[in-house]
């Protein structure tokens, strides 16, 4: 069956997209055609210039809106600034967020060290980390990178780097699935990962 352009060029689009394959994208796309205008409306309105509204937190690389110079964690005068959580993604702040459990701030490297693929520590966020670290006030670093080889190997690197300074390196309890992502924990998991927290030596 040949579809008619517009919709072909959706279904296209959102094959494009993680986790969905064709039959998922046809799915979407016929969804769409069938809902109100004003559904489609609305999410062509949150498409639009996505990327020009939001920008980066100049301090710990979080999502913020564009604009503002940092995002509300670090703004929040609630949080604690002596304990930073170090996470890969922003996602994973998310997930952290949801636990309704965690009071300090955090840190989002965008990535991690991958030898493999080339990822060396300076295409991620790891010297802004150690700069933060070095401007004093930092009393832990929790490495919340997840628990895979790559995010072994960020969290063993970046407690090196931090060997210098006079600060506590903890790393995630043990309990999340090995592998498996810190955005796809439940809540609970996440929670007792993190209240079970240890050492890292
Ligand atoms: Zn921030």
């Amino acid at each position: 069956m040949i579809l008619p352009e517009p919709i072909q060029k959706l279904i296209n689009g959102f094959e494009r997209l993680p986790g969905i394959g064709p039959k998922s994208a046809s799915r979407l796309a016929f969804f769409l055609l069938r809902a109100d205008a004003s559904f489609s409306d609305d999410l062509a309105e949150a498409l639009t210039g996505l990327k020009d509204k939001v920008a980066f937190c100049g301090e710990c690389f979080n999502i913020t809106m564009a604009g503002h110079e940092r995002c509300e964690v670090c703004e929040s005068p609630k949080r604690d600034g002596g304990v930073i959580c170090v996470v890969e993604e922003a996602l994973d702040v998310l997930a952290l967020e949801r636990t309704g459990g965690y009071f300090g701030k955090y840190h989002v490297l965008h990535g991690v060290l991958s030898p493999i693929e080339g990822i060396g520590p300076d295409d991620i966020k790891i010297r802004p980390l150690i700069e933060r670290v070095a401007r004093g006030n930092v009393k832990e670093i929790i490495l919340a990178t997840n628990p895979s080889m790559e995010g072994d190997t960020t969290a063993m690197y970046i407690q090196q780097q931090l060997e210098p300074y006079d600060v506590r390196i903890t790393r995630l309890a043990r309990g999340l699935p090995v592998g498996g992502d810190l955005e796809y924990a439940d809540q609970n998991t996440l929670l007792r990962a993190l209240s079970g927290r240890q050492e890292m030596d």
